[in-house]
């Protein structure tokens, strides 16, 4: 009995062993059916199938990948900042030599526009209450040794702006005919693109379209306009001075006849720069006279809105006169603020 016992409880546990190993199996063969043990695995097609229809999300997930790729693409884009620094040597390559000490540039922007679109720029050194106005190149390419003296003054005032006194704003119009620069340096260069004198286009009494020939320049054909003030370059030009109010404007010609002070009659803070700039250069003054009548004249336009104003002329058409004139010195830029 005790060995039937034995085969017997033998037996329960072979069947045992048996259904658990089933159960077991089953309970594998289930799992694996679900795909659970693919997760575990990482093996198995369900997986993948599973994810391949999860695929929307992940394509959403790898879209913020591309995202990266658009910010490297974003740091080109702050390569315009590195590309700032390679203007500043741009903009220092026009001026020669003196290139690594140029590097504050002066602050410039353009006032207008001339008949054939060519900027009217202007350059500003200080920042004093007082303004003075210097304009250069209203007779374009004839009188071209006036700009040359501003592109000098210009460079030279970036290199020494302690040279503004701290009490001045200076402002340089570079050029108010550059289509007549544009023309080269004959006669027929004075005027600007519809052949009207930029110096006799100004509203005054006196404006004419034609004035006497004698004892003025007569190179070439030209008139003062259509009417007074009919020109772009003396519409930005005056747009520019009512808005800017300078007390003093010093319009830069040549050449030979001296400093000539603007009104009609010459107006009294006119004369007194006059003498302000004789004291302190060697240009004739009072000036030589040719007994040409000077009409519609942008001196005498700026001195009827209460601006000292003179025609200034430098010694020949050829010559800054830069370092005869000692332009660059503060005696010279103080003397023209003692008004
Ligand atoms: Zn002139």
């Amino acid at each position: 009995m005790a060995n039937q016992n034995r085969w017997r409880t033998f037996g329960r546990v072979v069947v045992l062993v048996w259904v658990l190993n089933v159960i077991g199996l089953a309970a594998l063969a289930f799992a694996f059916l679900r795909g659970g043990f693919g997760n575990v695995f990482s093996f198995g097609a369900p997986v993948p199938t599973a994810s391949a229809t999860l695929r929307p999300q992940p394509t959403q997930t790898t879209t913020p990948t591309p995202l990266p790729t658009p910010s490297p693409t974003l740091t080109p884009s702050p390569s315009p900042v590195p590309a700032s620094p390679t203007a500043v040597p741009d903009t220092q390559t026009p001026t020669p030599s003196p290139t690594p000490s140029l590097a504050p540039t002066p602050a410039s922007s353009v006032i207008g526009h001339s008949v054939e679109g060519r900027p009217l720029q202007v350059f500003t050194f200080g920042n004093g209450p007082l303004k003075r106005l210097m304009v250069f190149g209203i007779h374009g390419g004839s009188e071209w040794n006036t700009v040359a003296l501003a592109d000098e003054l210009i460079a030279h005032l970036s290199q020494h702006p302690e040279l503004i006194p701290p009490e001045n704003t200076l402002i340089l119009l570079r050029v108010v005919n550059p289509d007549g620069l544009a023309r080269g340096r004959g006669s027929d260069s004075r005027g600007n693109a519809h052949n009207v004198d930029l110096n006799r286009n100004w509203k005054t009494p006196d404006w004419v379209e034609q004035w006497p020939l004698k004892g003025c320049w007569s190179g070439y054909p030209l008139n003062g306009g259509d009417g007074p003030g009919s020109e772009p370059e003396v519409i930005w030009l005056r747009r520019f001075i009512v808005a800017e109010k300078p007390e003093a404007i010093i319009s830069v010609h040549s050449a030979a006849l001296g400093i000539l002070p603007g009104g009609m009659p010459p107006y009294a803070r006119s004369v007194s720069l006059a003498e302000a700039l004789a004291a302190v250069s060697d240009y004739p003054y009072p000036p030589i006279k040719t007994g040409c009548e000077y009409t519609g004249q942008f001196a005498d336009w700026s001195s009827l809105q209460g601006i000292a104003a003179v025609d200034l002329e430098l010694t020949d058409h050829e010559h800054t006169d830069l370092t005869r004139t000692c332009w660059c010195s503060p005696p010279y830029l103080r003397g023209a603020s003692n008004l």
